[in-house]
């Protein structure tokens, strides 16, 4: 953490400040479908501002494939990020190098503010080619880093420049990585993590490194149906990722010999089809019918997860623990999210949640502003859980 700039570091006075952002934000009929990470990029923009720096914004959006493409352009971004910004204007340019963009650089007061296009219209980016690295670097004075969650992408805008330009990490990028710090390098203990979601094979190495870090696990989702028929439980019809059968016996093997706690479902709510409102059971996970699947955590289940809850003192979160999205699947999961935000709010844990399911699933419980921490990041959350230096970081500590 020393060896991170931090963007105090920097002196920006009048100084053309290149800040890489992530404004790959979802969109629906041509608008920002959810401004979350337009907001949360705001405190080191203003920051900037504040102390007379030229900002230039530079991000991706979407998969263009190195190719101009008006329906991945960041232009019709300018409304969110100028009310995300105390209704600043935002000047916004067609390009993020060459001639155009540079005068309108020239043209921006200090305090201002410019949007370039999506860097991704350049197959340089993705690439991080030297040639393009060089064309952004010579738009800026320094460069800041504010978008952890394309940090696990070593492009040129977010490894690249970082060589190229005095550089620090922007104030959303310390927060992300202050979050993960205190929750899995040096946390509060029991510190205990939740992984549920569809299926093993996807987080191999998250459950892997998890379980070396924490002093226990709760699994839920499809995941635990695997872990389950690896012991031998029949489990019907449910989601069972078979090649993946011999990793989970390995994995609660590992538990046992490091010590380690992993908690299972006990009971399970079970239908014959997946969909909205069919009847449904609640069944010990020794009973799931043949011709059934298991779709949700049951009571008993979350009972037993509460009681590790309620001793624990950190807490992460990834995955939900039943299929959230089809009521009422979405019980076992809503249920973990309250008691979550509710230790969370009488100060007796630290929670941190992130990857991209978990942050629907918890607004679908309503309690996102109940956690203590939740990561904007997807890809990079689940590399930075895995146990991975996310090229981004790596990149902003050796320009240090
Ligand atoms: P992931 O992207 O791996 O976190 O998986 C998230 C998906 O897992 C969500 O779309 C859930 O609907 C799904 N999921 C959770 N529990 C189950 C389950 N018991 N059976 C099938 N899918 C599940």
């Amino acid at each position: 953490m020393q060896t991170l700039p931090k963007i105090e570091e920097l002196d920006v006075k009048n100084r053309r400040v290149l800040v890489r952002v992530d404004y790959n934000v979802p969109m629906q009929n041509g608008q920002v479908g959810d401004p979350t990470r337009i907001v949360k990029s705001a405190a080191t923009i203003l920051d900037l501002c504040q102390r007379g720096a030229k900002v230039i914004l530079l991000s991706h959006l979407g998969r263009p494939d190195g190719k101009p493409n008006a329906e991945f352009s960041l232009r019709p971004l300018l409304p969110t990020i100028s009310q995300a910004l105390q209704n600043k204007p935002i000047a916004f340019v067609d390009d993020c190098i060459g001639q155009n963009v540079a005068a309108a650089i020239a043209a921006l007061p200090a305090g201002g503010i410019l949007l370039c296009e999506n860097l991704r219209f350049h197959a340089g980016e993705e690439k991080n080619d030297a040639q393009f690295t060089a064309a952004l670097a010579a738009l800026g004075d320094c460069y800041v880093n504010d978008a952890f969650s394309a940090a696990h992408r070593a492009h040129a805008s977010t490894a690249g420049l970082a060589q190229k330009l005095p550089s620090a990490m922007g104030r959303l990028l310390q927060a992300e990585i202050e979050a993960l710090q205190n929750t899995l390098e040096n946390p509060a203990r029991p510190a205990w993590a939740i992984v549920g979601g569809a299926k093993i094979s996807t987080k191999v190495e998250v459950l892997q490194n998890l379980l070396a870090k924490v002093d226990g696990l709760i699994i839920g989702g499809g995941m635990a149906n695997t872990f389950l028929a690896a012991q031998g439980i029949a489990m019907g019809k449910s989601l069972v990722d078979t090649p993946s059968l011999p990793l989970a016996l390995q994995i609660l093997q590992t538990a046992k010999q490091t010590g380690k706690e992993i908690l299972l479902p006990v009971d399970a709510v079970v239908a014959s089809t997946l969909a909205a409102g069919v009847a449904t059971q609640i069944v010990p996970v020794s009973a799931i019918p043949p011709e059934q699947m298991m779709l949700d955590i049951g009571p008993m289940s979350v009972i037993a997860i509460a009681k590790k809850l309620a001793v624990a003192k950190t807490v992460l979160w990834n995955g939900p623990l039943g299929v959230f999205e089809t009521k009422p699947f979405d019980g076992g999961t809503v249920a973990v999210a309250q008691e979550i935000a509710r230790l969370t709010g009488a100060g007796k844990i630290l929670s941190v949640a992130g990857g991209g399911d978990t942050v629907a699933a918890l607004e679908h419980a309503g309690v996102v502003e109940g956690m203590s921490y939740v990561s904007t990041a997807g890809g990079a959350f689940l590399e930075w859980l895995e146990g991975k230096e996310l090229p981004g970081i790596t990149a902003l500590r050796r320009a240090a």
